[in-house]
């Protein structure tokens, strides 16, 4: 059976050395007579898989002790709200930039908690791009900025992160590992797993401890930071398959050269699909070009009719998930770190051909 390209944006394709891994030890792991699935959370077995995930994160991001690496569950979507509960305290606000869809639901949930100030709001700009530096308009006493680091909808992603003098927090659900970055300015950085991390049902929370402290006591015990980082992610049951292909998936990308080699080949493989996309008017860029995702590539065609038969010629040719948000419509190709690169070219000789035959 041949795999398909898999250009979903979430969830979305994994490394299949780690499918293959992962399936030749489902049934009876590492000679245990059963299923990891199956073992204990407090177990010896799972243990050491969650131990590795947490070191592999820890080494990958160059995170000092002050960073705690935690699993949750409840998505990058429980993440909008459990920030603000813990991390802004009574009275306080937040500062939020506005780059998109994925911004403004962060944004709803701190609106809920009364705690929302908009810093810089570029979610209405066409072509699409994230705001800029000198646009942010910090309040007094912000407990933190919180950015998207990619707006897996809009297709753009902050290239640099703005310099400020709080702690940033930010959403990297579709580029985290991505590209290496200094974690020192960011208090708190989150991400739901199925885009470059692993499948659905874990988060990965990394956060400076110290800002779990002042969590009021109105907080329930599970939407609080403090009590994960006491328990090392296991104050209830974690989701240990999930965490368990995370630490394969973290594997992986150190045994490829960590995350200068991943960024050297995401950077190629978007180049190579900008470089398409410009190379002709039949197809368009919807992002603005300095802010354009290494990630996410949205682009249009000359109208929605094209747009739909191109999907589906692709998709009869093996290259699957190509159809845009369907908030926004278009063309998207999602094309994390375990997107092949041979897979880039085989829809980018697509696309000279359907040109061809349809511009
Ligand atoms: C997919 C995505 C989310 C939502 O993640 P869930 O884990 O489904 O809650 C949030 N933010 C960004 C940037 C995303 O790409």
């Amino acid at each position: 059976m041949a795999r398909v390209l898999n250009f979903s944006a979430g969830p979305a394709t994994l490394p299949e050395e780690v499918l293959k891994e992962a399936q030749s030890e489902l049934v009876d792991y590492k000679g245990s007579g059963m299923s990891l699935m199956e073992a204990s959370h407090r177990g010896k077995e799972y243990d050491a898989v969650h131990q590795e995930a947490v070191a592999n994160v820890t080494e990958l991001l160059n995170l000092s002790d002050d960073y705690a690496v935690l699993f949750l569950q409840g998505g990058a979507s429980s993440q909008f709200a459990m920030v603000p509960m813990n991390l802004v305290k009574e009275g306080q606000v937040a500062d939020y930039t506005n780059s998109g869809s994925w911004a403004k639901k962060a944004i709803a949930e701190a609106k809920i908690l009364e705690c929302c100030h908009i810093a810089a709001d570029a979610s209405g700009e066409k072509p699409a791009r994230m705001p800029r530096q000198d646009e942010l308009d910090l309040a007094a006493g912000s407990a933190y900025l919180h950015i998207t680091s990619n707006e897996t909808i809009g297709g753009i992603q902050w290239k640099t992160f703005p310099k400020v003098d709080l702690p940033l927090v930010a959403d990297m659900s579709s580029d985290i590992l991505s590209r290496p970055f200094d974690m020192n300015p960011f208090g708190l950085v989150y991400a739901g797993a199925q885009k470059n991390l692993g499948p659905s049902g874990v988060t990965l929370v990394i956060i400076r401890k110290d800002l779990a402290e002042g969590v009021s006591g109105k907080v329930p015990t599970m939407l609080r930071y403090k009590t994960h980082i006491e328990a090392d992610s296991l104050y209830n049951t974690p989701p240990t398959f999930g965490i368990y292909i995370l630490m394969l998936v973290t594997r992986w990308i150190k045994v490829k050269g960590g995350l200068n080699a991943m960024a050297e080949i995401n950077v190629r493989k978007a180049a190579k699909l900008y470089a398409a996309i410009d190379a002709t008017d039949f197809f368009s860029g919807t992002a603005a070009v300095e802010d354009r995702s290494d990630m996410n590539v949205t682009f249009r065609l000359p109208s929605e009719e094209l747009e739909t038969k191109f999907i589906a010629e692709a998709g009869a040719n093996g290259m699957k998930g190509l159809k845009g948000h369907r908030s926004v419509g278009g063309v998207r190709a999602s094309i994390y770190n375990a997107f092949p690169e041979e897979g880039i070219d085989t829809l980018v000789e697509f696309m000279k051909t359907f040109e061809a035959e349809n511009g």
